[in-house]
């Protein structure tokens, strides 16, 4: 069989190019993943106890694109959600990202948004050059909240210190003076009414696209019989990690079902200095579902496994642009998503990357026109 299109990765950024190319320009698609499941890293799924889990790790969809939530609206219902997180700091549950409430109740002051405004005013370190994490956060709240919030989280997480990472990997997280404790501020903050999986089923479900699960690409390779390659898996390894592997820190997840209805006040509670893990999800907290049981995962960063986080560090950027150098004398491989563009991207990013590539591949102008049903 010969197919216009094979598709490398079976998550967002594979997904939807199969479904666009599918059912916009009657492409006949091979989709592919060496996973045994669709989804990517957004994959959920009924536990032993029937209870919705997200397999990888905790997934809330937020975007300000109205092109990317009307684009995944035709393959879904969605349920209303705004994600809080509390974190766990000297015995107390506090909202992050910080606010006025966290710097009231830890340090039991009873501030208002101006005398906190105040308050960072004065225990801000001066940063002239402000280049990396640590720099971020040091120089808006201080070095005291910045110990208890965020240093012991960054090193977990990332296994070096915040001294050592790039300013893009706390400046995503805003400080506030009010007491808004939403963890985003999106326009469209909501879930999937039915699961991820489920959406994914949609999108894929068309007589042009063929499903190849549990298969790697490496092995059937030169098998296959196709026009152009979109590859959404990790760049270095299509080309063999000729320069060299392109570091990524992984996640180990432990998942158990709990025999209380109710483990924690909200979906996510950071933990971010006396234990090995970083956080801890509460499932129903994110889907709704009623159960008698409950469904938590514990997340442990690790070095070995699954890439998940392309880790921000300038030396590996500049590997990274090695290997998009090699990408861009492939006229008919096209390299998109996370892993395929080593970028710390969101869903609705890697959405919105999927979907102008495929505004190229159909040489169409405008996103509106891209995302048609
Ligand atoms: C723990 C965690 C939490 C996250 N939380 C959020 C969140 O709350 N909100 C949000 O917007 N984003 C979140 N993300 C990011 C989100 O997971 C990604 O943006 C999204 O999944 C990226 O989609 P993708 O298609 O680029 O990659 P992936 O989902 O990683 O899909 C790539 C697929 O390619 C397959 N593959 C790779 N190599 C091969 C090969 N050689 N052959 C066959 N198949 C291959 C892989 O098996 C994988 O299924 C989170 C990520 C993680 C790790």
């Amino acid at each position: 069989m010969h197919y216009d299109y094979v598709i490398v990765g079976a998550g967002f950024a594979g997904s939807v190019l199969a479904e666009r190319l599918a059912t916009q320009l009657d492409k006949r698609i091979l989709l592919i993943d060496k996973r045994s499941h669709i989804g990517g890293n957004a994959f959920d799924c009924l536990n032993e106890d029937g209870i919705l889990i997200h397999q990888y790790g905790p997934h809330i969809f937020h975007t300000n694109s109205p092109e990317v939530y009307t684009y995944l609206s035709q393959f879904t219902q969605w349920r209303p959600y705004e994600h809080r997180v509390l974190a766990s700091v000297d015995g107390q549950l506090l909202p992050i990202p910080i606010n006025l409430d966290t710097v009231n109740k830890l340090y039991g002051y009873s501030f208002t948004s101006e005398q906190l405004m105040a308050y960072f005013d004065s225990v801000g370190e001066p940063v002239a050059d402000i280049q990396t994490a640590e720099d971020v956060v040091v120089s808006q709240v201080g070095r005291d909240l910045y110990e208890k919030f965020f240093r012991g989280y960054t090193r977990k997480q990332w296994g070096v210190d915040p001294s050592q990472l790039d300013k893009m990997v706390t400046a995503r997280i805003p400080t506030r003076i009010n007491q808004d404790d939403r963890y985003f501020t999106d326009q469209f903050q909501c879930m999937p009414l039915h699961g991820y999986t489920k959406m994914f089923e949609k999108m894929v479900d068309h007589p042009n696209i063929q499903l190849l699960l549990g298969t790697d690409f490496k092995e059937i390779n030169q098998q296959l019989s196709f026009d152009e390659l979109i590859y959404t898996g990790p760049i270095d390894e299509y080309f063999d990690c000729c320069y060299g592997k392109l570091p990524y820190r992984s996640l180990r997840f432990d998942h158990q079902t709990l025999e209380v209805a109710n483990y924690q006040p909200v979906a996510v509670v950071n933990y971010p200095n006396e234990h090995a893990y970083t956080r801890i999800t509460e499932y129903k907290k994110l889907t709704g579902q009623e159960h008698t049981k409950t469904s938590i995962t514990f997340e442990y960063p690790q070095d070995e496994g699954d890439p998940y986080y392309p880790i921000p560090r300038p030396e590996n950027a500049a590997l990274y642009r090695q290997y998009k150098q090699l990408a861009d004398g492939q006229a008919s491989v096209h390299f998109v998503g996370r892993l395929g563009t080593y970028r710390y991207y969101n869903m609705d990013q890697v959405v919105a990357q999927a979907l102008t590539l495929f505004k190229k591949l159909a040489g169409i102008d405008s996103l509106q026109e891209a995302i048609k049903g």
